[in-house]
């Protein structure tokens, strides 16, 4: 069989597409020139969105969309969603299969890797094509004190992939595409029923601009409202290392690092901090860093634009209070 070109999952929520399919489709576009075929994307829709999904999908580089128009209370069903990339899989025959690795991608791909018997990568950090030809996904291992690069041996090749790592590229409203709508049955979807979506992300830290995140140089909960009202003041978004969250002072949502969220803010500010390789994994790609430490040979200088030797309380206090004189 003749594998080729890549099937993107476009993920969508809450009548929106999911800005993780954006950066999927970005990252496409790049490899498709030594992949060969076309770009698909995927998605699972009720009939009045799906002309808007299209048009956007192609906008942001899909060649093809192809939809799978259900009735709303499908729509978070992951056995339909299962279903339709297992169908259009079949469809399709695409080499490459990228889906986000969010905590919905997460639940769907693996169910179809399972269902074609194909090998799935999961969480990857990059996607490259070597010298030979073969899609390379490259994801951390061992606890992330490796990089592990790997190949995957059947057909098609499945990725999942961390929202936040590729760029959303610029979309073009005038860029000629083909949308074609396919049904699927709901076979065994009615095995599962949703009652009720549980909990909605409502920090969305892979889109913030500003970010201030705090680390165990916070010496109780009670102290954490300094730093919520710094970040309220300054406009930011409050994010944390992993003790915070393990500790339960913090939601998991805020967690920035390898086994939390990836993000690229303009502006990250690392307050008590010390610079683990696993949060670094999670921030590295901040485009200007200011951190705040006590301890002048804390591993995370290396990684700031700007290192402040000092005592984060003062440090918040002194801003807090400067804005306040500003007014
Ligand atoms: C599998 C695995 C996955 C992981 N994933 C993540 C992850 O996703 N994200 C993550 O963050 N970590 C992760 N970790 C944990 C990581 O290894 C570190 O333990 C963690 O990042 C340390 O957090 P921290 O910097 O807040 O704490 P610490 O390393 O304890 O550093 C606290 C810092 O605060 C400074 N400080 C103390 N008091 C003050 C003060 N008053 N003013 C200024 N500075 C002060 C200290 O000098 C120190 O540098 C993971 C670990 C493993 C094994």
């Amino acid at each position: 069989m003749n594998w080729r070109g890549v099937l993107v999952y476009a993920e969508n929520y809450s009548g929106r597409i999911h800005r993780a399919s954006f950066e999927l489709l970005g990252k496409a576009r790049e490899l498709l020139p030594r992949i060969s075929g076309e770009l698909f994307a995927v998605t699972v829709t009720s009939e009045n969105k799906a002309e808007e999904y299209s048009r956007e999908l192609i906008a942001y580089g899909a060649d093809k969309v192809v939809e799978y128009v259900v009735e709303e209370n499908h729509l978070t069903n992951p056995l339909i969603h299962r279903n339709a990339l297992i169908d259009a899989i079949k469809y399709i025959k695409p080499k490459l299969v990228l889906v986000p690795a969010t905590p919905w991608g997460r639940s769907i791909a693996p169910r179809v890797a399972a269902s074609i018997g194909t090998g799935i990568t999961a969480d990857c950090l990059d996607v490259y094509v070597d010298d030979e030809g073969n899609i390379v996904q490259v994801r951390p291992a061992f606890t992330g004190n490796i990089i592990a690069h790997i190949k995957t041996l059947t057909n098609p090749v499945i990725t999942t992939v961390r929202p936040g790592v590729f760029q959303v590229p610029s979309p073009d409203y005038g860029r000629k595409g083909e949308a074609l709508i396919r049904s699927i049955e709901a076979s065994g979807a009615d095995k599962l029923r949703v009652l009720r979506v549980a909990r909605v992300k409502t920090v969305k830290l892979s889109e913030a601009d500003v970010i201030v995140s705090i680390g165990k140089g916070v010496r109780s909960r009670e102290d954490i409202k300094l730093f919520e009202e710094l970040a309220r003041e300054i406009g930011a978004q409050l994010a944390c290392s992993k003790p915070l969250v393990d500790m339960g002072w913090m939601e998991r949502d805020r967690q920035v690092g390898f086994s939390g969220n990836i993000v690229k803010p303009r502006l990250y500010i690392a307050l008590g901090i010390s610079g683990a390789p696993q949060h670094i994994a999670g921030m590295r790609d901040s485009k200007y860093v200011v951190s705040v430490n006590i301890d002048p040979s804390a591993p995370i200088a290396k990684y700031s634009d700007l290192f402040v030797v000092g005592d984060i309380y003062d440090v918040a206090k002194k801003i807090l209070q400067a804005l306040r004189n500003l007014k």
